[in-house]
């Protein structure tokens, strides 16, 4: 995975000092990296049944939407407050500095479906315990969390330590 590590720029500082951003632009711009990454992201999935992948804004709409097209199911935007124009079933997370929420459209989830969530960047964790425990609330099983990067000293895995995980890079 070495070949995309080059295409995921660091950007110092940002949004905040102190903070490595990893920019997936220069990932996403180019068709080749972009095919290789998504069959990265979606291979240990391609048995498992997975009925729909559920991807948090921002960035997992993307790499959710085309792992979703692979994988041939739908879609289900996790979003946050505010965005969405049905009735919404949301869950409320601590993030280092204040709370943030997400939420989804009441009949997003089919009762027993089978999810793959799907982000681009795993780091604490929190966004991504959120979002399973989101689609649990609307009657979803989580397979799997697949995430494009790994942020390992960041220590999500221990949030997440009753999911399945998978990444294609690690940091
Ligand atoms: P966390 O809840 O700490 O695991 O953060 C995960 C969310 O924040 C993901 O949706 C990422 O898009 C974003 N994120 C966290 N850290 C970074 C980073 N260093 N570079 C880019 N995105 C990040």
């Amino acid at each position: 995975m070495d070949s995309l590590k080059t295409k995921i720029r660091d950007i110092a500082d940002f949004p905040k000092p102190g903070i490595v951003f990893k920019d997936i632009t220069p990932l996403v711009q180019d068709p080749a990296t972009l095919k290789t990454c998504i069959d990265a992201l979606i291979r240990p999935f391609k048995d498992s049944n997975i009925t729909a992948v559920a991807g948090m804004e921002a960035r997992g709409f993307i790499f959710g939407s085309l792992a979703a097209w692979e994988l041939g199911v739908g879609f289900i935007p996790l979003r946050k407050p505010g965005k969405l124009p049905y009735d919404v079933q949301s869950v409320d997370y601590a993030l280092e500095y204040g709370n943030a929420s997400l939420e989804a459209h009441i009949d997003a989830v089919t009762e027993g479906d089978r999810i793959l969530l799907v982000d681009d960047v795993l780091a604490t964790g929190g966004t991504a315990k959120a979002s399973c425990e989101l689609v649990e609330k609307l009657g979803g099983e989580v397979v799997a969390c697949a995430f494009v990067m790994e942020l390992s000293f960041l220590k999500g895995r221990e949030q997440l330590t009753d999911y399945s995980l998978h990444s294609v890079m690690t940091y």
